[in-house]
């Protein structure tokens, strides 16, 4: 610390530059923020990565206060600070739902003003192709009456004025009815975007923000109907050696095909999504904890049966397993308590051996 306010300097009027003691109070929060996130890695053994650094600045300093909270009680509980932890906490991030809210936020105002807009043009395309059946008219009985409306040079003036009219008319009608059908263009991209917005681009299932957005709805619709909901986390196990052995592109195609295994295996009454990375999220409707157990665990035993092929070499992947966390939904107000969780019991599974289901 010595050191660093040795380095700092101020101007003199002279211009010249003479150390200082006197650093800022800003500075001085900025380094003394950096030792304690250095510190913090250390402590932990955490790797330096930009999310790792990102979740431990913002908690450090207060700025994301429900991580500082976590990370709070995680030390008073004497709890390891480990990736897997920190990973789930990131994972859970709130202000994660908050940007998700504001892309949707986003979105309907566009589909609010693109509405708008078709709606504006269709009414001034109506109202130009009155004007201009009404200047056709005129024209006509103009030409017809042959002059009888004034003097020879005034009406061949007024005529050849409104013919110019018409053709200006005609003009931005071709040019509204190329923009209304931009317009039915942009809005059909939208809701490609919105479908798309919602599926995970590897695997094809839901993506965490339609499981969110799910979750919500369907813990309304538990507590109206007053059946259990349950959720789950799984995890492939040791997932980063199947990379390690076979390339990150054959790992890809053991995600896309654990995916399969969970989509097909669950039944109507439950939906699958991919939570990101290495990681599946099941909601089970009218499901309590022990009968998402029981479904669940079927599924990972007929996963863990599997002897999977590495089908661009034919080298064996081996036996690929996941472990699950299940915690059940008691409440419109619990989806984010129950996901962490259940959270909490993937992180026991791992714990305890792997290729295994825990409920809470
Ligand atoms: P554990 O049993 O504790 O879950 O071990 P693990 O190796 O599965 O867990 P870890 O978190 O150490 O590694 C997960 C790896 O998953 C690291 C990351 O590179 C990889 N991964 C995440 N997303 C993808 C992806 O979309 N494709 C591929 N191929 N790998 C991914
Ligand atoms: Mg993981
Ligand atoms: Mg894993």
């Amino acid at each position: 610390m010595t050191a660093s306010m040795q380095s700092s300097s101020v101007q003199t009027l002279a211009g010249q530059s003479v150390p200082s003691l006197v650093i800022s109070r800003a500075d001085q929060a900025r380094r003394d923020l950096l030792e304690r996130i250095t510190e913090f890695v250390l402590k932990y053994d955490l790797n330096v990565t930009g999310s790792n650094l990102s979740a431990i600045g913002t908690a450090l300093s207060g700025a994301n206060a429900a991580l500082a909270k976590a990370f709070a009680e995680r030390e008073m509980a004497s709890q390891p600070i480990d990736q897997r932890w920190l990973d789930s906490v990131v994972r859970l991030d709130p202000e994660a739902a908050g940007r998700m809210d504001e892309l949707e936020r986003l979105m309907d105002k566009m589909e609010y003003s693109l509405m708008r807009f078709a709606q504006t043009a269709k009414s001034a395309q109506s109202e130009t192709s009155e004007h201009r059946g009404a200047i056709g008219a005129q024209i006509k009985a103009m030409t017809e009456s042959g002059g009888d409306a004034g003097p020879r040079g005034e009406v061949d003036r007024v005529i050849d004025l409104s013919r110019a009219m018409l053709d200006r008319i005609e003009q931005i009608e071709t040019a509204m009815e190329r923009s209304q059908a931009e317009t039915d263009q942009l809005r059909d991209s939208l809701a490609k975007a919105r479908v798309e917005a919602d599926v995970d681009h590897l695997t094809r299932l839901p993506n965490r923000r339609a499981f969110e957005r799910r979750l919500t709805s369907a813990a309304q619709q538990a507590q109206t109907t007053g059946k259990p909901l349950s959720v789950a986390f799984c995890d492939v196990d040791h997932f980063k050696a199947v990379n390690d052995t076979h390339g990150h592109d054959a790992g890809d195609r053991v995600l896309v095909a654990i995916a399969s295994i969970l989509n097909t295996n669950a039944s109507d009454d439950c939906f699958v999504a991919r939570h990101g990375g290495e990681e599946f999220v099941v909601m089970f409707y009218g499901f309590d904890k022990d009968a998402a157990l029981q479904k669940l665990d079927g599924i990972r035993r007929a996963q863990a049966m599997k002897q999977m092929i590495n089908r661009e070499t034919g080298k064996p992947f081996g036996k690929i397993t996941f472990s699950g966390g299940i915690a059940e939904v008691c409440g419109v107000d619990d989806t984010r308590e129950a996901l962490a969780r259940a959270d909490q019991a993937l992180y026991e599974a791992k714990a305890t051996g792997r290729n295994r289901i825990v409920a809470v």
